[in-house]
């Protein structure tokens, strides 16, 4: 029997492990439209919350003109423009996963569940 192929929700969250990723970047190693790449996001989000030994990471956008950062937004898509000085020029959110070490209470990046 063959092993079962990892779904798109499953490869993004190895994508995501112990590094930071924005959608459009998702997009392009998957070869599936940033929009399915948000819903399986939305998705792999809800699973980890309920994982104790990972923890899912969101770098905010950013504004390359003013510095402002949109830290209060809790959709993963990107903001189109500054409330603050109505630039446009938005830096994409980036997501990533840390693995969790439960047990000491240290962050593991290598990740291994022991
Ligand atoms: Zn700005």
């Amino acid at each position: 029997m063959l092993p079962p192929e990892r779904t798109p929700r499953q490869r993004i969250m190895e994508l995501l492990t112990g590094t930071r990723l924005a959608t459009h970047q998702l997009a392009q190693m998957l070869g599936i439209p940033e929009r399915q790449v948000e819903d399986h996001l939305m998705h792999a989000v809800k699973s980890i919350v309920r994982d104790k030994t990972r923890r899912f990471i969101l770098e905010p956008s950013r504004c390359q003109d003013c510095d402002f950062v949109f830290r209060d937004r809790r959709r993963l898509t990107r903001p189109s423009r500054c409330p603050h000085c109505r630039s446009e020029g938005i830096t994409a959110p980036r997501y990533g996963i840390d693995s969790v070490s439960s047990r000491s209470g240290r962050v593991d990046s290598k990740g291994s569940s022991q």
